[in-house]
């Protein structure tokens, strides 16, 4: 399918969400948008109005009037697609709806495909292909930190960055290839100093992206957590209350009609997975090991851990011997003393000396809010709060690995004094990766696979 070709019809779909709402709009995009919607509208000549104008009438089928509407007009190339657009905001009752957008099928338009508003304004130019795919992600945010993340790559995020400093490889891509043409006199355009200097740029700004992913990951899965400890510390306790709270704040959010994520809970604008909460679910009185071995498992997945020790029947060699175990390994963990209300006095005066410790009663719910706490202190927030680029987008992080690797290939070619041929092969392939992230290189393939996600009418 040709891109361009396709682009010269006009589309029309459904923008706000299906069912029965106060207020629907229908969006038109392309060179008929306005003509069509004129045919079809009584009040002022849409034709004759200026762009970012409003309007009131009735929009008709023959005689019969299918609703008082309001008509919003972007004259190309001042709206989202750079096309003429033409939004009608309509009484949401499905039945019009359908009546109106069959109206403009027939006056000429198609029904637009998933994420073609969105492509079309990729393909006129508006944003890249990263600032595309973060309007996806800012749709599907559910999360304080990871719609700021969605916003601050919609804004431009690294594409800027990015872009210059491609220009600049691209320069020496040229320059490396001039000195091809004149091969047998032996000359350097491309000053390999400069390259290198630029190479290393390249990979610092590279580096600190692919870091970023890992807290990117969390951003928009949620930070993978375990709630780990023996069987009967209270760890399905913990987790249904924790749940409960989570529940109860989602519903007291009066009109609002928000999914309530089963396993998760929004804690300081970052969202807690819990993983194999199946399992907890369960009772775990089968074969001791089974549980042992899949906590193993799961631990190994997680962000953080919540470890649950029971104070009122652990022994306190045991709960140490068990401490000492879990320091041993990478994942940051909270250790928490559970049962409280029942603790052996021995004991929590025992753990009271140590640091770091939280005493909860997951069954009477108390200090879940110094849990919390910590739980949110694990993660480290600074880089989104500072307003830096997190990259959230695992395709990015596929590139940017790729191009990291094609400019280690250059490093090695110019430490090597590798004939210049081969070199400028490891650069078109350093920008061939840097530019599948703005959409600079792209295939059909990959623009399909990217909108085809997107919901029709975005
Ligand atoms: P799990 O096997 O770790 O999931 O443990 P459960 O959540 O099933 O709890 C085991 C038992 O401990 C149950 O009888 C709970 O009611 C009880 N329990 C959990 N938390 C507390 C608590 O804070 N105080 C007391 N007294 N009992 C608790």
């Amino acid at each position: 399918m040709n891109p361009i070709a396709a682009m010269d019809d006009t589309i029309v779909a459904l923008a706000t969400p299906q069912g029965v709402g106060a207020i629907a709009v229908i969006r038109l995009s392309g060179n008929e948008a306005i003509s069509i919607v004129n045919e079809v509208f009584k009040g002022r000549d849409l034709s004759k109005q200026e762009s970012h104008t409003i309007h009131f009438g009735t929009i008709r089928d023959g005689e019969k009037i299918l609703d008082e509407v309001l008509v919003s007009l972007f004259i190309a190339p001042k709206s989202f697609t750079k096309e003429n657009v033409v939004e009608i905001s309509t009484h949401g009752s499905p039945f019009i709806i359908k009546q109106m957008i069959q109206l403009f099928l027939r006056k000429g338009a198609r029904l637009a495909r998933a994420g073609e508003f969105t492509k079309r304004a990729f393909m006129n130019g508006q944003f890249d292909l990263a600032q595309a795919e973060a309007v996806a992600d800012l749709i599907h945010s559910d999360s304080e930190a990871a719609h700021a993340a969605a916003m601050n790559q919609m804004r431009g995020g690294f594409s800027a960055e990015i872009a210059a400093l491609r220009e600049q490889l691209i320069h020496f891509a040229s320059m490396i290839e001039l000195e091809l043409d004149f091969s047998e006199e032996d000359v350097e355009f491309a000053d390999r100093q400069q390259l290198q200097g630029l190479v290393d740029r390249l990979q610092e700004v590279i580096k600190k992206l692919v870091d970023s992913f890992d807290l990117g990951n969390v951003i928009k899965n949620g930070v993978p957590t375990v709630i780990a400890g023996k069987p009967n510390a209270g760890k399905s306790t913990l987790l249904n209350a924790l749940l409960n709270e989570e529940k109860a704040i989602v519903s007291d959010i009066a009109g609002t009609t928000r999914d309530f994520i089963e396993d998760e809970i929004h804690l300081e604008g970052l969202s807690f997975r819990f993983i194999d909460t199946a399992g907890l679910r369960e009772t775990e009185d089968k074969v001791e090991a089974i549980g042992v071995e899949r906590t193993r498992e799961k631990m190994k997945q997680a962000a953080v851990i919540i470890y649950l020790f029971d104070l009122a029947e652990e022994r306190l060699e045991d709960i140490q011997a068990e401490v000492a175990k879990l320091q041993e390994g990478t994942i940051p963990f909270i250790k928490v003393g559970n049962k409280m209300d029942k603790a052996k006095p021995e004991i929590l005066e025992a753990l009271q000396q140590e640091e770091g410790w939280i005493f909860i009663s997951a069954g009477q719910k108390e200090n879940l809010e110094e849990l919390k706490d910590q739980l949110v202190s694990k993660v480290n927030m600074q880089e989104i709060k500072a307003g830096n680029t997190v990259v959230t987008n695992a395709r990015h992080y596929e590139s940017l690995i790729r191009t990291q690797q094609a400019l280690d290939n250059v490093t090695n070619a110019i430490v090597a004094q590798i004939p210049g041929d081969l070199m400028a092969m490891d650069i078109r392939e350093a920008l061939h990766y840097l530019g599948e992230i703005s959409g600079t290189v792209t295939t059909d393939d990959l623009l399909e696979n990217i909108f085809s996600k997107f919901c029709i009418g975005k």
